[in-house]
């Protein structure tokens, strides 16, 4: 299969390229290197299989492909807030674009869409059926309702012009490649820890959250793209359910940190608690995760260790140039 990934040089992109060439595919990377980079996928320049195109979906383009991953746009609060009307565009423009350009060559598209669909929910655990609570002029409502907005734009298509749409509604997920300024909490938590500086608990850190390892989304992703006659939408996450504050404490724990936790104002519209249900993707996708959040985090604190000595060993040799 020929199969473009937008959004490839991020970190959920990166891994997802790596895995369908793995499989034998020929993979098309489309990034506006944003929040990506082209480190995350510099292992991949040597595949003969693999093409990296730096291009914003934001403006049209035409390949010829089988299939579209469609994750391009950033997915950090910090990095989504940063240009918000920029991330509007990029979920509502850039998946008309892709859109498109799967009703053209005839391709299959996954829309990578979010839990946040389902803003501050007051169901829980969260099931597809669920609408949602969502405050569409919060400092969130870029991403939530863009994401939003392209799920609409992926079942209009369907309706009018038949094209095969798959939507994967993703929990938080984690993992190595995340960039070391991505400000998301897993990372930024790790990140401070490794360092012994302090760990920012934003609010009382009874929020909740489920975090599922990278590997885990990825074999969820690529099911969900090879299934037939399942449409979605359809939950992918890790049903167990923390609070910040316990994750900040396993952090700590498992790097052996002398960190302490210091608090931070919460910030508007950050959802209290977020946990998928995962039922439907147990029976249309015969997929569950396997990572424990202990496990996980091992591998990414792992990941980290070795991206901060290569950090310092950069910013050295930057110094030493400078003089
Ligand atoms: P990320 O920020 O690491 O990756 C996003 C990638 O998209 C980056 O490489 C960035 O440069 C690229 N990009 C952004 N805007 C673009 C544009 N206009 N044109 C081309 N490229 C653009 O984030 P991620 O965690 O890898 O998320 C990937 C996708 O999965 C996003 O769509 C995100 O909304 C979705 N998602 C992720 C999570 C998660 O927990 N990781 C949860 C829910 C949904
Ligand atoms: N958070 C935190 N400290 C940080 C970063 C995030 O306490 O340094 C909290 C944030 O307020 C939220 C949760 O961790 O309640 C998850 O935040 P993240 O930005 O990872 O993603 P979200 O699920 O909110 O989109």
């Amino acid at each position: 299969m020929r199969i473009l990934v937008t959004g490839g040089a991020g970190f959920l992109g990166s891994h997802l390229c790596e895995r369908l060439l793995q499989q034998g595919d020929e993979v098309i990377c489309v990034d506006n290197l944003f929040t990506g980079s082209k480190r995350n996928i510099e292992g991949l320049f040597g595949n003969p299989d693999f093409e990296f195109v730096r291009h914003d979906i934001v403006h049209p383009i035409l390949l010829e492909v089988d299939r579209i991953y469609n994750l391009a746009c950033p997915a950090s609060p910090i990095q989504y807030q940063y240009n918000a009307i920029k991330t509007v565009k990029a979920n509502v423009v850039g998946t008309m674009n892709m859109l498109g350009m799967a009703k053209r060559v005839r391709a299959r598209i996954l829309q990578a869409s979010t839990s946040e669909v389902y803003g501050d929910p007051n169901v829980h655990p969260q099931r597809e059926s669920y609408w949602g609570h969502v405050n569409p002029i919060g400092i969130r409502s870029c991403y939530d309702e863009g994401k939003r907005v392209a799920e609409t734009l992926m079942m209009d298509y369907h309706r009018q012009n038949n094209v095969d749409i798959r939507i994967a509604r993703i929990f938080n997920t984690y993992g190595p490649r995340m960039s070391l300024n991505d400000g998301r909490v897993v990372s930024n938590f790790i990140v401070q820890a490794l360092r012994n500086k302090p760990i920012t608990v934003f609010g009382s850190g009874s929020q909740t959250r489920s975090f599922c390892y990278v590997d885990d989304l990825i074999d969820g992703l690529i099911r969900f793209m090879r299934c037939e006659k399942f449409m979605g939408p359809v939950n992918l996450g890790n049903p167990q359910e923390f609070t910040i504050l316990e994750l900040a404490k396993k952090v700590i724990t498992l790097t052996g940190s002398r960190s302490r936790i210091v608090r931070k104002p919460l910030p508007q519209d950050d959802p209290r608690q977020r946990c998928p249900d995962i039922s439907l993707a147990r029976k249309k996708l015969r997929w569950k995760p396997s990572t424990p959040l202990g496990e996980g985090l091992k591998k990414t604190i792992a990941y980290f260790e070795e991206a901060l000595k290569n950090f310092t060993a950069e910013t050295q040799r930057a110094q030493r140039r400078r003089g």
